[in-house]
């Protein structure tokens, strides 16, 4: 290839990719979970795709091991790195993974330092640098159509064969997945990841789906105010309330117990831990389809919910600890605190001592009055109940409002 074919070859590149993005702006982007089915691949494929995680953190090891300029000057053509072994000895390694690989891991390695370098010349002080990993669990799959696509949707070939199939790059044969009919219709497939986690192998697949706007049967709910409490995690200005704790299983307890018995380092140990790390993970599942359902009940079709900026940082610290990590509640305030319709309230506004009809401030209200009586007007009410309608009153007459740190749009982000 002459100089000049490579320019235009590159030229063309930049062209299309800003074309894209382009179009992906005034789309929606959707990720889809898809569960790799290893059973239908052969030993040697499996244990293929597993290596392609020890090659990215041996690979990662390696570069971060390297001086600056060598970093800098790093041949994504290489194949052979050294790392160390268990032991802490040199060893030599090949690389059998696909270049795409070599380059994704590179590049996301050079944009993390980059962010480092840029947050230390922004405040002047050293940050650190990036550590060595015990492992790598995600690999960046950016280009649909090279890396990974899919063979065939739900509705299969003629003869059914390949059916809900992937393609992964290096992996000859079509991978089997479960979930694929959560992929909107119409969607255009983008970047991806290959996950690992302890119950298996996942493909989170990017898809972009065109913007509709149905406003058909939204905006029909009321204005609502959300306390969150501890003993019934929120509670809602029209008294409803919901428990979003998740508690931990006796079968997760029972391993834990297992697990103390064993000695360390054994295989049985090492089973026991894997599924430890299961249970963990099942139990991050729930917690987080928790977060949701509510999320999608309190603000689904409604034009303000108010919420007050409250420091659950500062809860898991003292004395709640274990029930606050029990529920999903982190995840739900970060869903709320990003959504545009929720209006956040200073985290200092006395909504608990404050009576909602004539402004009364209660002073002295502990932990275990679980009823609200206004000593100035007779008003009574359940504390929480309460302390949501306080909220919504203080946000319809814009009282104490904090904006959310984190007012972006995906497509803003992108942009
Ligand atoms: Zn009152």
């Amino acid at each position: 290839m002459t100089r000049e074919e490579r320019e235009n070859k590159g030229r063309r590149i930049k062209e299309k990719g800003e074309a894209t993005r382009l179009r992906h702006a005034s789309m929606h982007p959707v990720v889809v979970e898809l569960k790799l089915d290893l059973k239908c691949l052969n030993n040697a494929e499996r244990n293929k795709l597993f290596l392609y995680f020890t090659e990215c953190r041996w690979l990662c090891n390696h570069l971060l091991g390297l001086s600056n300029d060598m970093f800098r000057d790093f041949e994504t053509r290489t194949r052979c790195i050294t790392s160390l072994d268990k032991d802490g000895n040199e060893v030599e390694r090949n690389l059998t993974m696909p270049a795409k690989f070599i380059q994704t891991v590179y590049s996301s390695l050079k944009q993390d330092m980059k962010a480092l370098a840029a947050k230390r010349n922004k405040t002047g002080k050293r940050n650190g640098k990036l550590r060595f990993r015990s492992s790598y669990d995600s690999i960046e799959l950016n280009q649909y159509g090279n890396t990974h696509w899919i063979c065939y949707g739900p509705d299969g070939n003629k003869n059914g064969k390949y059916k809900n199939t992937i393609h992964i790059a290096g992996i000859k044969r079509p991978i089997r997945v479960f979930g694929m009919e959560q992929i909107p219709a119409g969607a255009e497939y983008a970047n991806a990841k290959l996950v690992k986690k302890p119950s298996g192998i996942y493909l989170m697949l990017t898809c972009y789906i065109q913007k509709h706007e149905d406003s058909t049967e939204s905006e029909t709910k009321p204005d609502l105010g959300i306390d969150f409490g501890i003993k019934t995690a929120i509670t809602t200005s029209d008294g409803e309330k919901y428990d979003i704790s998740v508690r931990e299983s006796e079968r997760l307890k029972g391993l834990q117990r297992k697990l103390a018995r064993q000695k360390k380092g054994s295989r049985g140990w090492y089973s026991t831990k894997l599924l430890i790390r299961r249970e963990y993970e099942k139990l991050a599942n729930r917690r987080r389809a928790k977060a949701n359902q509510v999320y999608h009940d309190i603000v689904t079709g409604r034009k303000l919910v108010v919420m007050q900026d409250e420091n659950i940082k500062g809860w898991h610290k003292g004395l709640f600890g274990k029930q606050v990590q029990n529920s999903a509640l982190g995840t739900l305030r970060r869903k709320l605190m990003s959504d545009p319709n929720v209006l956040v309230i200073d985290r200092f506004f006395p909504s608990t001592r404050m009576c909602p009809v004539c402004g009364h401030i209660h002073e002295n209200i502990t932990l275990s009055d679980r009823t609200f009586a206004c000593p100035a007007c007779g008003y009574t009410e359940d504390r929480d109940v309460k302390s949501a309608k306080t909220l919504l009153l203080a946000g319809k007459h814009e009282i104490a409002c904090t904006l959310p740190e984190q007012k972006r749009t995906p497509a803003d982000v992108r942009l």
